[in-house]
């Protein structure tokens, strides 16, 4: 007799990899990280018109230990450079990191003294989401993108 018979009920076997893969994917919980423009933007991702809660990401949370993505929306001053890594080390692993507009990327129009060229030089960077401000859509993309790459970690 079958396991399914003998419980009653239906069964699905899986690898304990994967279902971490799978629980860790679909409940991305950002941190509250909002720089410049490109941050209402993201506040649009999360609200009911482009409704990201479908991906299972839209916990935006306050404090960091309850964080497993940091989302940087806009330009980085040298100022907020330090800030911005303490954050990052509060957060507990695994945690991922995107990296958001051309400001945060590469420094965008801002090419002068007062800010980063590029965030990964504080932090390590899973995504980058190009644009000027990314529109919410390509944001969500992004996520795609990183659930994929979480998908593909081995534990
Ligand atoms: S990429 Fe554009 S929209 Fe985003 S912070 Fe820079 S100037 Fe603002």
């Amino acid at each position: 007799m079958g396991l399914e018979q003998q419980l009653e009920i239906p069964v699905l076997t899986t690898s304990v990899e994967k279902m971490v893969q799978w629980a860790r994917r679909s409940a991305i919980w950002p941190v509250t990280f909002g720089l410049a423009c490109c941050a209402i933007e993201m506040m649009a991702m999360s609200c009911s018109r482009y409704d990201v809660a479908r991906f299972g990401a839209e916990v935006f949370r306050a404090s960091p230990r309850q964080a497993d993505l940091m989302i940087v929306a806009g330009r980085l001053s040298r100022k907020m450079a330090p800030v911005l890594r303490r954050i990052y080390d509060q957060m507990p692993e695994p945690k991922w990191v995107i990296s958001m507009g051309a400001c945060a990327s590469v420094g965008g129009v801002f090419d002068n003294y007062a800010i980063v060229q590029g965030v990964d030089q504080v932090v390590p960077v899973d995504v980058f989401v190009p644009g000027c401000p990314p529109r919410p859509e390509s944001l969500i993309y992004g996520i795609v993108q990183l659930q994929k790459k979480i998908n593909e970690t081995r534990i």
